[in-house]
Formats: structure tokens, sequence, C-alpha cells
């Protein structure tokens, strides 16, 4: 049997007090890409949250295990080092610090959590290099400030570049964004088609069916009121665009 790289197990948790996450069991294993669909305000960002652990929130009951060992009480820096990585992990804009540099100290910080040996300023750039050209990303775009007056759709970019440079085991995409043109859809969708491998897992949240016409997960749940309330494969989605999430709750 495969170990899950992901295990969480009748998680209950809160926030001030409000009761959000009512028992949610999930398991991600290397390879397999999982969707968590669900109506507004389902719980789908704060599981993401309590996850990469994201302060706000408390857990109250069940377990956060990933690759065999509870994590919950890890820092999120402790957690990206394990390899738990999470879109908007770095939504802050830092002046003066440009997406090719923040790159480059954020893999060689990682490196170094890992145990791993830096890599070299041409290597680097080698890396950066590639993953640009698989995203069809103008080299200018490196030299921008980080979020500074970032679109809805370069703020994507950065995102998906730093999964593909950070190489994390787990990738969570919170896809929260209504806003996302074909474009960014697009993008994302290429991303974790070049990220996905037998060594990592994925978890996408998102609320639209839209991205599931790019991505096609192994898993799709659906999530209301703080629980999985369904599981399946593929076709759920098109049931769900049908049918709505009424049916269900
Ligand atoms: P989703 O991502 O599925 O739309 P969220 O996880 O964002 O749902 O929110 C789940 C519930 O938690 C909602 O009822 C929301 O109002 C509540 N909630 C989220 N964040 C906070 C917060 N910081 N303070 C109070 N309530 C919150
Ligand atoms: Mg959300």
């Amino acid at each position: 049997m495969i170990e899950p790289l992901l295990c969480v197990k009748n998680l209950h948790a809160e926030i001030e007090g409000k009761a959000i996450l009512n028992g949610i069991n999930l398991e991600v294993k290397a390879g397999e890409i999982h969707a968590i669909m669900g109506p507004n305000g389902a719980g789908k960002s704060t599981l993401s949250s309590v996850i990469t652990g994201h302060d706000g929130y408390d857990i109250t009951q069940g377990e956060l295990i990933f690759e065999g060992k509870d994590i919950s009480e890890d820092t999120p820096e402790e957690r990206a080092h394990k390899g738990v990585f999470m879109s908007f992990q770095y939504p802050i804009e830092i002046p003066g610090i440009t997406v090719n540099n923040f790159l480059r100290v954020a893999v060689n910080e990682n490196r170094k959590a890992r145990g791993q040996k830096a890599l070299s300023t041409t290597e680097l750039l080698n890396r950066i290099k590639s993953v640009a050209q698989l995203l069809n990303v103008d080299m200018s775009f490196l030299s921008r400030y980080l979020n500074q007056g970032f679109s809805g759709g370069e703020k994507k970019r950065n995102e998906i570049l730093q999964m593909l440079m950070l190489e994390p085991k787990l990738a969570i995409l919170d896809e929260t964004d209504s806003g996302l043109d074909i474009d960014a859809l697009k993008l994302v969708a290429e991303g974790v088609h070049a990220f996905k491998s037998d060594e990592n897992g994925i978890v996408l949240i998102t609320h639209y069916q839209r991205l599931l016409n790019y991505i096609k997960p192994d898993y799709i749940h659906v999530l209301s009121k703080g629980k999985i309330v369904k599981t399946g494969d593929a076709s759920l989605a098109l049931e769900l665009e049908k049918k709505g999430y009424d049916w269900l709750s």
C-alpha cells in the first residue's frame, strides 16, 4: 500500500468560536489530483488554510498528517519546507524584490531546509528560464517587483511559477477568484499538467466547474457546511454543473 501524502482525519476547525469544518476526511496520494468544490462559504478556503497552517482558526478535533507525521503544530514555514505549497502564500507586495530574486531566494531557502545543496546563480537562472518558457512567461515579467501592481492574471502566473520552481510534494491551489479569464484558467491548467508527476499530489479548490474543462481530476469532493458530502470521479463535475449543489446539502 502506498502511504498517502496527506491524510486529514475527522478534522474539525473553528474561526472565532464558530465551527467551520465539521469532520473532514481526505486522503491524497502521490500522483493524484483532487478537486474540492462546493458553494460559497462551505469551508473550502478554510480547509486549505488549515492544511497550510495560516492562522485565524483553531483545530478542535481530528488529525492532519503529512507523510505519516502530524503537522498540525508546525508553522506555515515548516510545512512549506516539508513540501506543502499553497497559492497566495506570499500575497504581499515587497518593494525592491523582483519576481526573479524572490524565486531564487525561495528555492534555495527551501533546499536548505531540506538539507539539499544550494543551486548556483547559473543553475537557478537556467531553472527559471526553463519554467518561464514552459509557461510562456515573458522574461521581462521576472524583473517586475513582486506583486506590485500585478493584475489577477499576473498574480496567477506568479503563483504557478512559484509552484513549478519550488517543486512541492503537495500543491494546494485555491481558485477562489470568479474573475479568472480563460487565459488565466489555461495557465493554471498548463502549470498543473507540467507539475503533476507520480511524486506529488494536487488539491485544486474551485467553486466553478469551468476550470475542470482543462484539468481532469482523479477525484472530486463536494464540500458543504464544512463536510465532504459527496466524492466522485471527474464526471461529478458535469453533474454538478447541471444540478448545482442544492441536491447534496
Ligand atoms: P469557501 O472558501 O468555501 O467559500 P470559507 O472557508 O472562505 O468558504 O468560509 C467558510 C465560512 O467561514 C463562511 O461562513 C465564512 O463566513 C466563515 N469565515 C471565513 N473566514 C472567516 C473569518 N476570518 N472570520 C469569521 N468567519 C470567517
Ligand atoms: Mg474560498
